[in-house]
C-alpha cells in the first residue's frame, strides 16, 4: 500500500500570492472602471539583451549542424560556462574552481534541493522574513525550523545566534527586506559556522544589483567563507532569465563538517545532480556565456540601472509623502514600515482601495515581516511612476 509523505501536510497552503490574486481580482470586479497598477511583482519585466539573444540564437543555430549539434551535456554543467562563472568570482579576487561550479536550471531549485544532502537531525536557521523556499523545502523533508529575527536595529538582518545551529541559510541582497549584509556582519556569521562546524547556505541572487563597492556580492570575499559556506546564484535577475531558467551553486572543496574529509560534501553534490539532474539547456547555456561576457555584462547592468532607477523613483516617491522606506539602494526590493500599526493585510487592502496599487503583504515571509509591505522596483518605468503617483495622490496615512 502506497503512503504519502505527509509532511506535505504540515505545510499551511501556498498562501501569499494566490490571496493577493484572490483580493485583487475581487477589487476588479466590484470596480470595472478602475486600472489596478502592480508594485508587488518578483519578476523581471524587459527584453533580453542583444548579446544574450544572440548567444540563445547561436545555441540554436548549433544543435542545426551535425558538425555542433549536441545531445546531453555533463550534468555539472557547460565546462566552457563553469570556468567563465569562476572568472567571474576572480574578477571579485574570490579565487574558485570551475570543479566547484555546478550549473542548473535556477537558484531556486538548488536552494531547494540543497538540503538533501545533510541529515535530518540538522537545526535548521532561516531569517524572518525570508524567500520561503528555505523553509517550505525543510519542513517537507521533515525538519523544522528555526526563525533568525532581523531587527530594524540590525538592518534587517540576524544577530549572529548563541545556540546550536547547523544549517544556515542567508540571502543578501534579501528578498524581500531589501537588506544588503555588510562584510563585517557575514564575518560574524563565517565565524561562528567554523567555531560550531555548521554550513551557511547563502543565497546571492541579487548580487548584481549592490551598487556601494564597500558590500560584499559574494559571501567567499569574507576570509574562512569557503571552508563553511555554499552560495547559489543565478542568472534570473541579474540578465533577465528568469523564464530563460539558468543558476549555478558553488560548493567549494574545502568546505568540511565534523567527522567528515574536504572535497566529500563537493562529491555529494555532484552525485546529488548527477543522479537526479541532467543538465540545463544547451542553449540556455550559451545565452549564459553571452550575458558573461565584457559586452553582455555592460548590457545587464544596464538593465539593472533602469530597475534601480525605478527603486530610487519608488523610494523619493514614498519617503516624500512621510512614510519610511528601507532598501531599494542595493536590490530591487523596498521594504515599508506601515503606519498607524497596520497589519501587512489590512495595509494591503488600504493601498488597493485608495490607490489602486498592489504591494506584497511583509507578513507573508514569516512572522519578522508583519507590519511590512514589499515594493518591488521590477516593471515599466511608465507603470512605476503612475502607481507612485497615485499612492502620493490618493493613499491616507
Ligand atoms: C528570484 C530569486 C531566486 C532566483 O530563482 P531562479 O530559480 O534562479 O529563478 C533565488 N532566490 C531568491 C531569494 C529569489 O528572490
Amino acid at each position: 500500500m502506497a503512503k504519502i509523505n505527509e509532511n506535505y501536510d504540515r505545510l499551511p497552503a501556498s498562501y501569499l500570492f494566490s490571496e493577493i490574486a484572490k483580493r485583487t481580482k475581487a477589487y476588479q470586479e466590484s470596480h470595472p472602471g478602475v486600472r489596478v497598477m502592480r508594485l508587488g511583482i518578483g519578476n523581471t519585466t524587459e527584453p533580453l539583451t542583444p548579446t544574450v539573444i544572440n548567444g540563445l540564437k547561436l545555441g540554436v543555430e548549433k544543435l542545426a549542424d551535425v558538425k555542433t549539434y549536441t545531445g546531453y551535456g555533463e550534468e555539472q554543467g557547460n565546462k566552457r560556462l563553469r570556468q567563465a562563472i569562476a572568472e567571474d568570482y576572480k574578477g571579485r579576487g574570490v579565487d574558485i574552481d570551475a570543479s566547484e561550479v555546478f550549473v542548473s536550471d535556477g537558484a531556486k531549485c538548488d536552494t531547494a534541493n540543497i538540503q538533501s544532502i545533510f541529515g535530518l537531525e540538522n537545526i535548521v536557521a532561516v531569517q524572518d522574513p525570508a524567500y520561503p523556499v528555505y523553509v517550505d523545502t525543510n519542513i517537507l523533508s521533515g525538519r523544522n525550523v528555526l526563525y533568525m529575527p532581523c531587527p530594524e536595529e540590525n538592518n534587517f538582518f540576524p544577530f549572529v545566534p548563541n545556540q546550536k545551529i547547523d544549517l544556515i541559510y542567508l540571502c543578501s541582497p534579501n528578498n524581500p527586506t531589501g537588506a544588503v549584509a555588510t562584510k563585517k556582519q557575514l564575518s560574524g556569521f563565517v565565524d561562528f559556522a567554523i567555531r560550531n562546524k555548521a554550513v551557511i547556505i547563502y543565497d546571492a541572487a541579487y548580487s548584481s544589483f549592490i551598487r556601494d563597492e564597500n558590500l560584499p556580492r559574494s559571501i567567499y570575499e569574507v576570509d574562512g567563507a569557503k571552508e563553511c559556506t555554499i552560495e547559489v546564484n543565478s542568472f534570473s535577475k541579474s540578465a533577465g532569465f528568469t523564464g530563460v531558467r539558468l543558476g549555478w551553486t558553488v560548493v567549494p572543496f574545502d568546505l568540511s563538517v565534523e567527522g567528515v574529509e574536504p572535497r566529500k560534501i563537493n562529491a555529494m553534490w555532484n552525485r546529488r545532480q548527477t543522479t537526479f539532474f541532467n543538465g540545463a539547456s544547451n542553449i540556455v547555456q550559451e545565452g549564459g556565456l553571452a550575458a558573461l561576457t565584457p559586452e553582455g555584462q555592460e548590457e545587464c547592468q544596464k538593465i539593472i540601472d533602469y530597475y534601480m532607477g525605478n527603486a530610487d523613483i519608488i523610494r523619493e516617491g514614498l519617503t516624500t509623502k512621510g512614510l519610511v522606506v528601507y532598501g531599494g539602494v542595493n536590490a530591487p526590493y523596498l521594504w515599508m514600515k506601515i503606519p498607524n500599526n497596520l497589519k501587512s493585510w489590512d495595509f494591503f487592502d488600504k493601498m488597493l482601495e485608495e490607490a489602486h496599487v498592489v504591494g506584497t503583504p511583509g507578513s507573508g515571509f514569516g512572522p519578522g515581516g508583519e507590519g511590512y509591505f514589499r515594493l518591488s522596483a521590477f516593471g515599466h518605468r511608465e507603470n512605476v511612476i503612475e502607481a507612485i503617483g497615485s499612492i502620493k495622490e490618493n493613499l491616507t496615512i
